[in-house]
Parts: C-alpha cells; sequence; structure tokens
C-alpha cells in the first residue's frame, strides 16, 4: 500500500484515484496536475459553458468534475500548478518543474492530450486558439465576444467536433462564422458520407460558410500581431476577428516515452491499461489501447477515460478488469444530439431508419458482412441505448429487420 502518484488532474486521473480508493488502496494517492484549477468537465467548454459565457449568464455553468473538498473526503491529495517533467524508474520517483522529487509504489499516467497545430505561416499571431482546456475556453469566449463586437467572422479551422460545436454556439449567439475544412467533407474520419453531408446542410442552415477542399496557405495579421484574416490558396482573403484552430490533437505521450516506456502515437496499454512497466499504467486520451489483432486504438472521449481509469486501477490493485465496452460518444450542435455507439469505419453497408431531412430523430446503422458494428443515432437516445445493449451483447439485428419501418426494434431485443 505504498504511495500512489497520478500524473494529470483530468477525468481519467480523478477516476482512477477513486477506483483506487474504493478499490482497497490504503495509501496515499496524489494528483498532480499542471493546470491552476482542480478536475474539471471539457465537454461544455465549447456548448453549454460557452453559450453561457456568450448569452452574459449570470449563473456559470458549473463545471467542476470534483471539488477539491470531494477528494479530500476520500483521502485524495490534489496538487495543482504541479508539472512532472520526469519520471526515474530505477529509482521509482519523479521530478517536478520545482525540482520536487517525490517517490512512488505505483504511477498512473493520464495525462490527457494537445491540440495540433499547423504549418502555416502567421500560425502564432494573437488571436489564433486552441481549445482544451478552461483557459483556453476563456480565451476564446472572449475572442467570439470581440467578433461580435466588430462584426467581424470567427473562422474555424477544422470541420471535427470541437471546431464544428463551437461554430455551433457561436453561431446561436450572433457570431458570423466560416469554418475551413481540407478533407472535401466535414467529420470524414469518423462519420459515413451522407451523415457528413447532413451537417453541411444543417451548419448551412443555420448560416455558417463551409470552406471544404480548403487549402490555407497564411493567417494574416495587423500591425499590433492581432489576426486579421485568413487567406486561401484560391486567392481569397477573409477577414476575421478570431480563428478557433480545431485541427485534433497529439496524446501526450512524451515523459512516457522518455522513461522509456512503449509509445505509439500514444502510450501503449494493454485493455486493462497497463504499460510494459507493470507498477505502471495509463488511461485517457494519452493512451493507445494495444487489441486482440494487435492494432492500436486511440480515443478521445469521456467514455474511454472513465473505463479505462477503472481498468488501470484494478491492474494497480492486481486485478484483471478489462476495458471492453461498446465505445461510446456524442456531440452536441444546436438542437441536435448526435450519438455513436461502436466504431463504424470498417462498415460495408448502412441503413437509416426515420427520415434525415424532416428534422425528426433518425437513425443509422452501420454493419459489416452482415453484422452490426456501430450506431449513429440524432436525438434518439433510446435507440442509442438499444444500440449499445446490442452491441456489448455481440448481438445485432439484420439489416433487413432494421430498414423495416414497421418493425419495432425493441420488440427483437427482448
Ligand atoms: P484530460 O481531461 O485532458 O486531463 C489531462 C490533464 O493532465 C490535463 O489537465 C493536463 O494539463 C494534465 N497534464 C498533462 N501533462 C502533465 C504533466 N506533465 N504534469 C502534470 N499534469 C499534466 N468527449 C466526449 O466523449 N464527448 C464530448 O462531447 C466531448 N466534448 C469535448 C469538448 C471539448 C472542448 C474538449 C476539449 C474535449 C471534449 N471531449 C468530449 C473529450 C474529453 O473531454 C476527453 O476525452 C477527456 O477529457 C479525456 O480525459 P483525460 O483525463 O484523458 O485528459
Amino acid at each position: 500500500d505504498g504511495p500512489i502518484l497520478i500524473v494529470g488532474a483530468g477525468q481519467a486521473a480523478t477516476f482512477t484515484a477513486e477506483a483506487l480508493r474504493s478499490g482497497g488502496h490504503s495509501g496515499d494517492i496524489t494528483l498532480l496536475g499542471d493546470e491552476s484549477v482542480g478536475p474539471y468537465h471539457r465537454p461544455p467548454l465549447s456548448k453549454a459553458w460557452l453559450a453561457g459565457e456568450l448569452a452574459g449568464t449570470a449563473e456559470p455553468i458549473a463545471l467542476a468534475l470534483r471539488t477539491p473538498e470531494m477528494l479530500a473526503k476520500k483521502q485524495i491529495t490534489l496538487r495543482t500548478g504541479a508539472r512532472v517533467e520526469a519520471i526515474d524508474r530505477e529509482r521509482a520517483t519523479l521530478t517536478l518543474a520545482n525540482g520536487e522529487t517525490l517517490p512512488w509504489a505505483g504511477l498512473v499516467l493520464a495525462t490527457g492530450a494537445s491540440p495540433r497545430s499547423l504549418p502555416i505561416p502567421g500560425i502564432d499571431a494573437a488571436g489564433v486558439l486552441p481549445l482544451r482546456s478552461h483557459a483556453d475556453a476563456a480565451a476564446l469566449a472572449a475572442g467570439l465576444a470581440d467578433c461580435r463586437k466588430r462584426g467581424l467572422p470567427l473562422v474555424v479551422i477544422g470541420g471535427g467536433f470541437i471546431g464544428l460545436e463551437v461554430a455551433a454556439t457561436a453561431r446561436q449567439h450572433g457570431v458570423a462564422v466560416t469554418v475551413m475544412e481540407a478533407a472535401p467533407r466535414l467529420l470524414g474520419r469518423v462519420l459515413t458520407p451522407q451523415l457528413s453531408a447532413w451537417f453541411a446542410t444543417l451548419h448551412r442552415q443555420h448560416g455558417v460558410e463551409l470552406v471544404l477542399d480548403a487549402r490555407i496557405v497564411a493567417i494574416e495579421a495587423d500591425a499590433a500581431g492581432q489576426v486579421s484574416a485568413v487567406s486561401l490558396a484560391d486567392g481569397r482573403s477573409l477577414p476575421c476577428a478570431c480563428v478557433l484552430l480545431g485541427v485534433g490533437v497529439a496524446a501526450n505521450d512524451a515523459l512516457a516515452r522518455a522513461a522509456g516506456l512503449a509509445c505509439d502515437r500514444g502510450i501503449v496499454v494493454d485493455a486493462c491499461g497497463r504499460t510494459d512497466d507493470p507498477r505502471i499504467v495509463a488511461a485517457g486520451d494519452c493512451t493507445a489501447r494495444r487489441l486482440d489483432d494487435g492494432s492500436l486504438l486511440r480515443l478521445e472521449s469521456v467514455q474511454n477515460a472513465t473505463e479505462q481509469a477503472r481498468s488501470a486501477a484494478a491492474a494497480l490493485l492486481g486485478q484483471d478488469r478489462p476495458f471492453t465496452a461498446t465505445p461510446w460518444f456524442w456531440s452536441d450542435q444546436y438542437d441536435r444530439k448526435l450519438q455513436m455507439a461502436g466504431l463504424s469505419q470498417a462498415a460495408d453497408d448502412a441503413v437509416l431508419r426515420g427520415d434525415m431531412a424532416s428534422g425528426a430523430p433518425f437513425s443509422l446503422w452501420h454493419f459489416r458482412a452482415g453484422r452490426l458494428i456501430g450506431v449513429d443515432t440524432v436525438n434518439d437516445p433510446r435507440t442509442h441505448l438499444l444500440a449499445r445493449q446490442w452491441l456489448d451483447a455481440g448481438r445485432s439485428p439484420s439489416p433487413a429487420q432494421v430498414g423495416d419501418a414497421a418493425l419495432d426494434l425493441k420488440s427483437l431485443a427482448t
């Protein structure tokens, strides 16, 4: 029951700490986070929290995942502003940025991920902003308020979830928005062309200007160094007051790599969150999970962080608790909630239930060789839950059953 140190104080770190305590670890558990605040929810930063800031709501949206008092009750120590600089596996210690050295008997790496940048001239101009942390979100909220005041657009670079959520929130609060996506369609890595096109229509209906196949050549700044326009290869230059850089994240695996742990675009872990050092586990956005077929799976989601955290805590306590549940994810844009269950990228067939054009709920069912592998639903949480039950149980309706609008799918599940 020696001390357990947890690097990072985000979603995965917090859930690992709590699972260690509830799982019976009686020694010290310390969260070491490099931000100035304790654990908080990130998803609202592009959604409800940002909307609240733009609406000037008197009551701020509560972001805290756990307060320091809640952690203290479980005898979990939280240290904020504590950046871990190095891990010494031989001595079983780690070093903080302030030079302090701390011993550990077990180590958890839950360092999350960092926004990627782009090699474009002018990318360092003031007002070109990432969105990962609370501090980033506060800067973005100020940037959006500036767009509104000056009547200039926000340019979102990257048509992924974070970029599109911010675009939706900004549009709903009077900010003009242009989204620039390098690929020919939005959300191309995760959605079928059909659903990408549906999202494009949704955003255009709300007044977003979409530039697909965008080739950005430079970001222009004014004399004060503040972003003023984004220039495209076709000669266009779009004036703006703020740019959101939403081009994905890279796992924070540098510490692990420097300590000699296996990393491959993330800290390589097994289904139980173990690294190749039995005393060290990892969880959340910083990991790349080795699957049975040898491939690596990188997920960036709340569910992945919380489930891996529970597995990693169990592993440190000497138990096997593999994370094998169906991956799920959600995204809120305008009044639509997309929920995704399973991983549908390898699908060879998709069956639609409902009418995508009507504004009513619908679902898109993805099959591979006749077996269900994923379901995307819009404003249909009950179908999302049903799909997760099926996928978790390894059961599959047939494409024909899903395609039969008169059939109540729930009757098949029971
Ligand atoms: P994090 O929550 O990022 O925590 C890692 C922490 O470690 C950070 O505080 C970091 O500063 C700290 N750290 C890193 N290195 C060090 C170091 N050397 N020393 C000390 N501390 C360190 N997911 C969904 O499922 N649905 C959504 O709708 C959704 N929306 C999102 C919207 C936004 C704007 C963002 C940013 C993310 C969203 N996500 C969403 C993703 C989700 O928030 C992440 O998958 C989740 O937070 C991952 O948790 P984590 O603990 O792995 O990483």
